[in-house]
């Protein structure tokens, strides 16, 4: 199971927004003005001014929420400990039947036969054990049983600054590998709406000397095989 990434909303028209927000704070336009004349090439060069200044809290009038599916709790659990400028809304435990439960397998199990075999087996007594349990004790304690690798689905919201924060933490090749899969698609369905926004996200690297210091893969930037 692959993790399913869909864009499903963002603020209309993000990358003039940001120029305008970036209008404002330079010169003495009025809201009602702050459009005018505000031509492509203008948004070009404000939008890439207010980057490379780091000026980073104009990137917060503008958000984009993706619908996630198709990922394990192991990685919904890194996704939400991303406090700021986040929102999150995710598939209840308690209120939500586990029965005959999904479950991601990694790359590493899948490809050794044996270890497949015993990995799906435990799946599938936990999951007996879960209805066993379901059926006598309320579902909020039956999910105790439940194992990490469960699928889940989670609806987040990141201001445009949360986003590239992110995306710079989880497309790195540090990242575990189902969270910078997951990254690597939510930049890509990004990209396709806002490219300007987006022309230089990603990890670190990309934009300097690797801020993983020793922790380095030593490898140049790279997309994980997702093409942009
Ligand atoms: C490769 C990798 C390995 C990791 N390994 C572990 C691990 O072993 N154990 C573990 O617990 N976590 C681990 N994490 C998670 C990591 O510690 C962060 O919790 C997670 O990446 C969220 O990053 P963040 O705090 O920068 O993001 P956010 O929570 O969104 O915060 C954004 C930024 O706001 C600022 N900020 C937020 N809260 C505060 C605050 N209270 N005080 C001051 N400034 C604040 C910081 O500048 C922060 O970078 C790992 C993450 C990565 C990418």
């Amino acid at each position: 199971m692959e993790p399913l990434v869909k864009l499903i909303n963002y603020t209309p028209n993000p990358e003039r927004i940001i120029a305008a927000a970036a209008r404002l704070c330079y010169s003495d336009k009025n809201g009602e003005d702050l459009f005018e004349n505000l031509t492509d090439s203008e948004v070009e060069k404000l939008v890439r001014k207010i980057i490379s200044l780091g000026h980073y809290s104009v990137l917060e009038h503008v958000s984009f929420t993706f619908a996630i599916s198709g990922i394990s709790r192991v990685t919904t659990h890194q996704l939400v400990r991303h406090r700021v400028g986040c929102s999150y809304s995710q598939r209840s435990q308690r209120y939500i039947e586990e029965d005959n439960f999904n479950y991601i397998i990694p790359p590493s199990i899948q490809e050794r036969p044996e270890l497949l075999k015993k990995y799906e087996e435990t799946m599938n007594q936990l999951n007996s054990l879960y209805e066993e349990f379901a059926k006598v004790v309320p579902k909020e304690d039956a999910r105790f049983l439940l194992p990490q690798a469960i699928e889940s689905k989670i609806m987040v919201t990141y201001s445009l600054r949360a986003l590239l924060h992110f995306l710079e933490l989880r497309t790195c090749r540090r990242a575990q590998w189902e969270i910078q899969t997951l990254a690597w698609k939510m930049l890509k369905e990004a990209k396709k709406v806002a490219p300007l926004l987006f022309e230089d996200a990603g990890p670190g690297c990309l934009r300097g000397p690797c801020p993983e210091g020793k922790l380095s893969c030593g490898d140049p930037y790279f997309s994980n095989g997702i093409e942009l």
